[in-house]
């Protein structure tokens, strides 16, 4: 997808200095999560084969976004290719980059987002990609742990191997993952950060932001974490 630098780094964040209006192109991600003894999972979608066609996704809606993707790249095809057996998949919000791939996944499993935020999901407005769900599961965080300097976790398999962290800002009820892999422990911050320049910075994204001022508490937050457990390792939403 194509963002600017200018409002994936917030230009108005008093430590900003010449951020460049430039157009960067950036991955659409979707994270394969393998574990042991309760199988495979996914964390986002990424998008569906349509988008290899057409831009749009052949979504209908006021402000559907625009997004490049080249022919098998789409998730269904990573499923099949990389032979799958999905349980679940977990939703760090429901913009279109993050959970459009859902239109082409199994229907007879859970899909999992936090409690509130569905709210945010306007089919007339972003199109309709969740269509053919008859259930969306919710994270209560109202019942979640503390993790300072984090904030609340919930521990999403029962083992601490995957932990949903509420990160409001980029949408009100926008999560990011914490997974304790074999190789380590990995923050997959999804669009609290866009790219590492947020995180070495310290300057959240403005751009396609709920609420630049809680996205903001949100980066601090994490990058405090990342400087209390230095043996953790951090995926930005839209960077490798
Ligand atoms: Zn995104």
């Amino acid at each position: 997808m194509i963002i600017n630098r200018k409002g994936t780094i917030n230009p108005a964040h008093p430590h900003a200095r010449d951020i460049i209006d430039e157009e960067m192109e950036v991955p659409i991600l979707a994270h394969w999560v393998h574990h042991e003894e309760k199988g495979d999972f996914l964390l986002d979608t990424g998008l569906d084969a349509a988008y290899s066609t057409d831009p749009k996704g052949r979504l209908e809606g006021t402000d559907v976004d625009v997004f490049q993707q080249n022919k098998g790249e789409n998730i269904a095809k990573h499923i099949e290719q990389n032979g799958i057996n999905l349980k679940t998949v977990f939703l760090s919000h429901l913009h279109a980059d993050h959970a459009a791939g859902v239109r082409e996944l199994p229907k007879n499993i859970p899909y999992v987002i936090a409690k509130g935020e569905y709210g945010q999901y306007h089919p007339k407005i972003h199109g309709d990609f969740l269509e053919g769900l008859e259930e969306l599961y919710e994270i209560d965080f109202s019942r979640a742990t503390l993790m300072p300097p984090l904030g609340l976790g919930v521990d999403l398999l029962g083992d601490g191997s995957l932990w949903a962290i509420l990160t409001h800002g980029h949408t009100p009820y926008h999560v990011s993952f914490l997974v304790n892999t074999l190789a380590g422990p990995i923050l997959l911050a999804m669009d609290a950060a866009f790219i590492h320049e947020n995180l070495e910075l310290g300057i959240a994204p403005s751009d396609y932001t709920w609420n630049v001022k809680k996205a903001q508490e949100t980066l601090d937050k994490i990058i405090e974490f990342l400087g209390e457990y230095p043996q953790v390792r951090v995926g930005p939403g839209h960077e490798i």
